[in-house]
C-alpha cells in the first residue's frame, strides 16, 4: 500500500509558505545577452545546449551535476585538504561518511560517477554478459557495452509512460527480470544494475518493497544486485513521503536501509552530495574490492584519491551529511515541485508525477507536427534557449543514441526535454521566470521546425552532435 501522491505543494507543506533552509552568502551575478546574440550563440553551437559557452547562459538548467551550491562547511574543509599522494586524511573521512551513511563496507573514491562505472563493469562484466536493469543510464550502459556486455531493460511498463501516475515509476518488473534470467542464465547475469531515482524516466524513485523483493529475487538464482546511487537520497524522500510505515522515518534511515538490500553502490558525488566534482565505488565483497581497488590505479589515481584532491573528499565528505538532511531535501524536491506546478497548471506537458531533480518536458506532446527523426527535444532546448537564454537538456532520441547491432537511431518512447535544477543555486524568482519561458516556447510551438543532424561523434552523441535548422 502507497500514500496517494499529493497534487500541490499546499497539500504537501501545509497552508502556510516553506522557504529554503539556508540563506544566502556569497552570490554570482547573471546577466542575459540579447536576441540577436543568443541567435548567434546557439548556432555556433550546433543548436546543441551542450556546446554554448555558460556566459551565453541566463538560466543554466542543462544538469543538476556538479551545480549544486556548496554550504560554508564545506568551503571551510576545502582549507582543510590533505594533498597527500597516499593516505589522506581526507579519504579517511570520505570513506567514514561512505560507511555510516550507506553501511556499505569498502569504499573506492573516484574522480565521477563514471569513473565508478567504469571500474564495476570491467570488475564485474564478462564478453556475452547480460545486464538487466531499471531503464538504461547513458554513461552506465556505455561502460557495460564496452566490457563486453549487453543491457537489458527490465522497468516497469509504466515509466515508458510520461502521464501514468504510478508512485514508483523506478521500479523493476520482476516478471521481466525473472523472464530475462531464464533465458540467457543466470551465471551470464554478473549483477542486476538498479538505479535510484532513474534519470532517464523522470526522476522516478523505486520503492522499498520492490527492492526487498529484488533482493529475494537474486538471491534464488545466485545474482549480485548494485546499486546506481547518483539519486538516492532523493528516492529516500518519495519512499518517506508515499510508502507505508516510512513517513516517520529519517532520510537517513531509510537511505540506509534501502542499501542495505543491495551489494555495492557507484556514485556520481555531482548530484546528491552537493559537491562540484567527485564519486566512488562501495562494495560489501572484499573480492570486488580487490579488484576495483587495482584498476583504480590504473584509470583514476590512488586508492585514497581515485583522481580528487584531499580538499574536494574533504567538501564531499561534509556534503554526505549535508544531503541527508530531512529539511535540505524537502527543500530541493519542493523546489523542483514548485516548477511542475506551474507548468502543469498551464496545461504544459510533463512527466507525471514530477520527479526529484527536474521538470521533463514531453516534447512528442508539445511539437505533435515534428517526427522524432527531426528531434523535438532537441528543438525545444534550443528553442527555450532562444526565447530566453535559459538551458535545458534533450533527453529523447539524440540521447538515445544508435543500436550497436543494427546501426538505426534507438526510438525511445520517451521524447523530453529537462529542466534540471542544480542544488542549492536558484530561487522560486528564477522558477518563475522558467515557466514562463517554457509557456511561450508553448505558444509559438506550431511554428516550429524540427531540425536535421549534421554532425554525430561516435560515443555519447549528446553531447557534440551538431544539428541545423530544417528550412
Ligand atoms: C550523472 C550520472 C552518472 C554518471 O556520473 P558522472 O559523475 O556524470 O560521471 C551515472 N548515473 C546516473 C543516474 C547519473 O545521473
Amino acid at each position: 500500500m502507497t500514500h496517494p501522491i499529493p497534487q500541490t505543494m499546499g497539500q504537501q507543506f501545509g497552508r502556510r509558505s516553506w522557504a529554503e533552509p539556508w540563506k544566502i552568502k556569497m552570490v554570482e551575478p547573471l546577466r542575459m545577452i540579447s536576441r540577436a546574440e543568443r541567435d548567434q550563440a546557439i548556432a555556433a553551437a550546433g543548436y546543441n545546449t551542450f556546446l554554448l559557452r555558460s556566459d551565453d547562459v541566463y538560466i543554466d538548467l542543462l544538469t543538476d551535476s556538479g551545480t549544486s551550491a556548496m554550504s560554508d562547511r564545506q568551503w571551510a574543509g576545502m582549507m582543510l585538504g590533505d594533498e597527500a599522494y597516499a593516505g589522506s586524511r581526507n579519504f579517511y573521512h570520505l570513506e567514514e561518511a561512505v560507511r555510516e551513511y550507506y553501511g556499505y563496507r569498502y569504499v573506492v573514491p573516484t574522480h565521477q560517477g563514471r569513473g565508478a562505472e567504469h571500474l564495476i563493469s570491467k570488475a564485474l562484466i564478462k564478453p556475452g554478459d547480460t545486464i538487466p536493469g531499471n531503464m538504461y543510464f547513458t554513461t552506465t550502459r556505455l561502460h557495460q557495452e564496452l566490457a563486453g556486455g549487453v543491457f537489458v531493460d527490465v522497468i516497469v511498463d509504466e515509466a515508458h509512460d510520461p502521464a501514468n501516475l504510478h508512485p514508483f515509476k523506478g521500479n523493476v518488473d520482476l516478471d521481466k527480470l525473472e523472464r530475462v534470467i531464464k533465458r540467457v542464465g543466470p551465471e551470464k547475469i554478473p549483477y542486476v544494475s538498479l538505479a535510484g531515482t532513474v534519470n532517464m524516466a523522470g526522476g522516478q524513485p523505486v520503492s522499498m518493497a520492490n527492492v526487498r523483493a529484488l533482493r529475494e529475487l537474486c538471491d534464488r538464482y545466485g545474482i549480485r544486485l548494485y546499486l546506481d546511487a547518483t539519486r538516492m537520497v532523493e528516492n529516500a524522500f518519495f519512499i518517506q513521503e508515499r510508502e507505508e510505515g516510512y513517513a516517520d522515518k529519517s532520510i537517513a534511515a531509510i537511505l540506509k536501509e534501502f542499501c542495505s538490500y543491495t551489494d555495492g553502490a557507484w556514485m556520481s558525488a555531482k548530484k546528491d552530495h552537493l559537491v562540484n566534482i567527485g564519486g566512488w565505488l562501495a562494495v560489501n565483497h572484499q573480492d570486488v574490492f580487490e579488484t576495483a581497488s587495482n584498476l583504480v590505479v590504473v584509470y583514476e589515481g590512488l586508492h585514497t584519491y581515485g583522481g580528487m584532491a584531499g580538499r574536494d573528499m574533504e567538501a564531499l565528505a561534509i556534503g554526505i551529511t549535508e544531503a541527508v538532511q530531512d529539511d535540505h531535501i524537502r527543500s530541493r524536491i519542493g523546489q523542483v515541485r514548485y516548477l511542475g506546478e506551474l507548468l502543469a497548471d498551464w496545461d504544459i506537458p510533463i512527466v507525471q508525477p514530477v520527479g526529484g531533480h527536474a521538470i521533463f518536458v514531453n516534447a512528442k506532446r508539445f511539437y505533435p507536427h515534428l517526427p522524432q527523426d527531426q528531434f523535438p527535444a532537441q528543438t525545444l532546448a534550443a528553442e527555450l534557449y532562444l526565447d530566453s537564454g535559459i538551458r535545458a537538456m534533450e533527453r529523447g532520441i539524440v540521447s538515445a543514441g544508435r543500436d550497436p547491432e543494427t546501426g538505426d537511431h534507438r526510438y525511445p518512447a520517451l521524447e523530453l526535454v529537462r529542466l534540471t535544477i542544480p542544488r542549492r543555486v536558484y530561487t522560486q524568482a528564477h522558477m518563475d521566470v522558467t515557466a514562463e519561458a517554457v509557456k511561450a516556447v508553448y505558444e509559438a510551438r506550431e511554428q516550429t521546425r524540427g531540425l536535421r543532424m549534421v554532425y554525430e561523434p561516435k560515443y555519447l552523441r549528446f553531447f557534440q552532435a551538431r544539428f541545423e535548422p530544417i528550412e
